[in-house]
């Protein structure tokens, strides 16, 4: 009997690679409270989208054709589909965080948000940081069903096993009022050649140390050489160097790529909390001693104006 319940996001009718790591998260729940688990999968395209989930091992997946993600439309239909199940989770993406309090109260459910590790103490235990990452609470929830959001920094992708999952109809939304209310208009994409912040394998971030806007050309050279993204303290985008959908950290994004080179920022303990968890950390600060110093792995002391273009024309050698 599947006890666990995993809610994987669409993105222009295609899975969200972050819900694969919510899927990983499900197999360890469910290895501790027991049963496996099954895949619900919401929105324009969803049927089509489902045999992509049948290949990672989920007693079935349920898909159910519906408009543009709103909070109001989705949170009762995922909370009808949970039915039964111990824990209903997704991943702790821009969606799943506005999503699933939502769903939560519906159940009238106990959540944990941002879980970063499972443990098993006499039942599940879900591992959260407090306090910008300086704490790790242990929680456990005591109503029957629990609602967790997961980082995606925190677990693997999950892999297929093979096999195929069979593939059903989600049950369909109650009429809700709240729902009627509320209706997407369109979309106003931001394109860019480079990676999504939360999917990248190298990330260079800028802080105000960059002093404009203009000034973040300099990071934005070094992240294409590497394939990488770009990313910014919440002081440069205060600032209006760089969109607000660049900010790492506790109120921005959190990362974890292979490769985090942070320029001219300090590491504020905020700015650290959404990428304290890169493999390797390289920092460039003209201040010996700023905090980001204390996290990097490797670190050079020096005018980020002088190194980072040397960095680049050294890079331009050995990249095409
Ligand atoms: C509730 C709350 C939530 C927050 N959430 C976030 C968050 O999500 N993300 C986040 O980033 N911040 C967050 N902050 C803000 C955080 O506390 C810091 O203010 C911010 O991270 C500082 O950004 P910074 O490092 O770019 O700027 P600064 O702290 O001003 O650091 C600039 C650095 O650049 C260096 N520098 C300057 N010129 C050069 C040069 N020419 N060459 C090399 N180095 C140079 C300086 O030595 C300095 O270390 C939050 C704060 C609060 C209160």
């Amino acid at each position: 009997m599947p006890n666990v319940l995993v809610i994987a996001e669409l993105f222009e009718g295609k899975v969200r690679k972050g819900s694969l790591s919510a899927i990983t998260f499900a197999r360890e729940a469910a290895a501790i409270v027991g049963g496996g688990f099954d895949l619900l999968v919401l929105g324009p395209g969803a049927k089509a989208a489902a045999p992509s989930l049948a290949k990672y091992g989920a007693g079935k997946v349920l898909a159910g054709e519906a408009g543009e993600y709103v909070a109001e439309a989705y949170a009762p239909l995922v909370a009808k589909n949970a039915a039964g199940y111990a824990v209903v989770c997704a991943t702790a993406t821009a969606m799943g965080k506005d999503l699933m309090p939502r769903v939560a109260e519906h159940l009238k459910a106990g959540m944990a948000s941002d879980v970063v590790k499972v443990a098993n103490q006499g039942g599940l235990v879900l591992v959260r940081p407090m306090y910008a990452g300086n704490v790790l609470a242990h929680v456990k929830v005591k109503t029957p069903v629990a609602v967790v959001t997961v980082r995606q920094a925190e677990f693997e992708a999950a892999a297929e096993t093979g096999g195929a999952s069979p593939v059903a109809d989600a049950a369909a939304s109650p009429a809700e009022a709240a729902a009627a209310r509320v209706a997407v208009a369109g979309f106003e994409k931001v394109v860019s050649a480079r990676p999504e912040l939360t999917d990248a394998r190298v990330i260079v971030s800028g802080g105000r140390g960059l002093k404009s806007g203009d000034n973040f050309k300099i990071i934005e050279q070094l992240a294409d050489l590497l394939h990488g993204a770009v990313g910014a303290t919440r002081a440069a985008v205060d600032a209006g160097f760089v969109p607000n959908d660049l900010q790492v950290g506790q109120t921005g994004k959190i990362v974890a790529p292979q490769l985090y080179i942070a320029v001219g920022l300090s590491g504020a303990l905020q700015h650290l909390a959404g990428m304290k968890g890169s493999k390797v950390i390289v920092a460039i600060n003209k201040d010996p001693e700023a905090p980001i110093f204390t996290v990097a792995d490797y670190g050079l002391v020096a005018d980020l104006f002088q190194a980072v273009p040397a960095l680049v024309t050294e890079l331009k050698k050995v990249v095409a």
